[in-house]
């Protein structure tokens, strides 16, 4: 009988708020170690926590923007641990009654079908601070520790590595498009676990593992095959599942041991008696809501009303930067089509050459207009776009000016595009019966001898209908 795998995710996603979560330091990543930091955040004592109003607003319009039901009331708990990077010894986390409830996210799977994953909550919580191992030993910048995160917990409804790293996607596009974090999975603002279990049909679900703090798609996809691998191989041994907590190691491609599980009991948490409960009231949550920016699927609507295919609203929805660029050039050059179409070849082909977080459209959606109108109107061939497009993206501007400065402007010109193909013509006679015979992709030789009798600058269509006439 075959194996199931059974996965559950808990992403931790840090707000961009401009201060911490219970203080007022600055919330920012890269600043010299320690600077950020005030008596709250490094546990003084007598030092009180005060709430960020802008942390709780933003937990909310990710709730709301993933469906979920938000508490009217809910608790902040002290979640106790030692650990070098936890000053207080305590994190400040929720956990009998969190923010947000419910909801859920649905995934597109790679055979075209969709699926529905629950979440099961989202809570406010802190960040801790960063341990910087070294041959001096190890320091501890504080600068991260109070930082607002929110932690998305999923019901454990996917069943294979690719449908995790297909909610991931989801998960944090939708966060993007929310705008509440910037989702840098290189500076750790998004990291996440996972829970696995492996099963067969009508057996109970089995013993899991937690794999912690996986920082890109590609580590959780590779950890989650290992991982369902190496329990279904101790099982089939005879061996029993420990539930335990187990560190992934991306060089050696392998998952060990780090300590046995703990429950929630073990942390001993309880209300933080310095911070009151939240209450949120419906007005609040409401006015909260209208804040709520247009998401992917109100835009895939759109886009296809526009006449782009579903498949291409998709491709263009899947980030909000993609679909505020196709917007933005849309308010330069209304051809929704056409510029579609170059953005998911051209521009997407740029993209998909750098790393995920460093996916970011270099070309001003102004010049972009421009260049497709020129192209459009016949100004320049595909090859001469494809040209301009290249200094566009390298930071070029201007199109009109690049078309004569790099002399790429489109030979319109009948009567010297006719002169140029007569002496193709007699120069290839077997072409020219080869085409008369009615084989149309001999046409093709033709474009191409033209275009490099004119540096790639001939129309294409002209000297199709040119060479039909000389044929003739
Ligand atoms: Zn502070």
């Amino acid at each position: 009988m075959s194996w199931n795998t059974v996965i559950g995710l808990e992403v931790h996603s840090e707000l961009n708020t401009r201060t911490k979560c219970f203080c007022g330091c600055k919330n920012e990543f890269g600043n010299k170690p320690n600077t950020n930091c005030c008596p709250v955040c490094t546990a003084m004592p007598g030092a009180l926590p005060v709430l960020n109003r802008d942390a709780v607003e933003r937990a909310i319009l990710m709730g709301l923007a993933v469906g979920c039901r938000i508490n009217n009331y809910s608790v902040f708990e002290r979640k106790n641990y030692f650990y070098p990077d936890l000053c207080k010894a305590y994190q400040i986390s929720q956990l009998e009654y969190p923010l947000c409830v419910g909801g859920g996210l649905e995934i597109e799977l790679e055979d075209g079908t969709k699926k529905f994953i629950r979440l099961n909550r989202i809570h406010l919580e802190e960040d801790a601070g960063k341990l910087i191992h070294s041959a001096r030993g190890t320091m501890i910048d504080y600068n991260r520790g109070g930082v607002p995160l929110i932690e998305i917990v999923s019901e454990p409804d996917m069943s294979s590595a690719e449908e995790a790293v297909a909610y991931l996607e989801k998960l944090r596009s939708t966060l993007l498009y929310v705008g509440v974090s910037d989702c840098k999975m290189q500076e750790g603002s998004i990291r996440f676990d996972v829970n696995i279990s492996v099963n067969r049909d009508g057996e109970p679900l089995g013993t899991r593992t937690e794999l912690k703090n996986l920082n890109s798609f590609r580590a959780v996809l590779r950890a989650i095959k290992y991982e369902s691998n190496r329990q279904i191989e101790e099982l089939e041994a005879g061996h029993p599942i420990i539930q335990e907590t187990r560190r992934w190691d991306d060089e050696k491609g392998k998952t060990y041991s780090m300590r046995t599980k703990e429950d929630s009991q073990d942390y001993r948490y309880f209300p933080d008696p310095d911070l009151i409960p939240l209450e949120v009231t419906n007005e609040y949550i409401e006015s909260i809501r209208a804040k709520l920016p247009k998401l992917a699927p109100q835009r895939v609507t759109e886009y296809i009303a526009m006449g782009l295919t579903e498949q291409d609203a998709l491709l263009i929805t899947q980030e909000r930067a993609y679909a505020d660029f196709f917007e933005n050039v849309l308010s330069y050059f209304n051809e929704p089509k056409f510029v579609c179409n170059w953005i998911t070849a051209e521009v997407f082909k740029k993209l998909n050459a750098l790393e995920v977080d460093d996916r970011k459209i270099t070309v001003q959606p102004k010049d972009l207009a421009e260049m497709l109108r020129l192209y459009k109107d016949g100004e320049i061939n595909q090859a001469g776009a494809r040209k301009i497009f290249d200094v566009l993206w390298d930071g070029g501007t201007e199109p009109s000016k690049l078309v004569e400065s790099l002399g790429l402007k489109q030979m319109n010109d009948t009567g010297a595009l006719t002169e140029v193909l007569q002496k193709i013509v007699a120069d290839n006679p077997k072409a020219v019966a080869e085409l008369k015979a009615g084989n149309e992709k001999t046409m093709a030789f033709f474009v191409g001898q033209a275009m490099r009798a004119t540096q790639g600058k001939a129309n294409p269509k002209l000297v199709g209908e040119i060479v039909k006439e000389l044929i003739k």
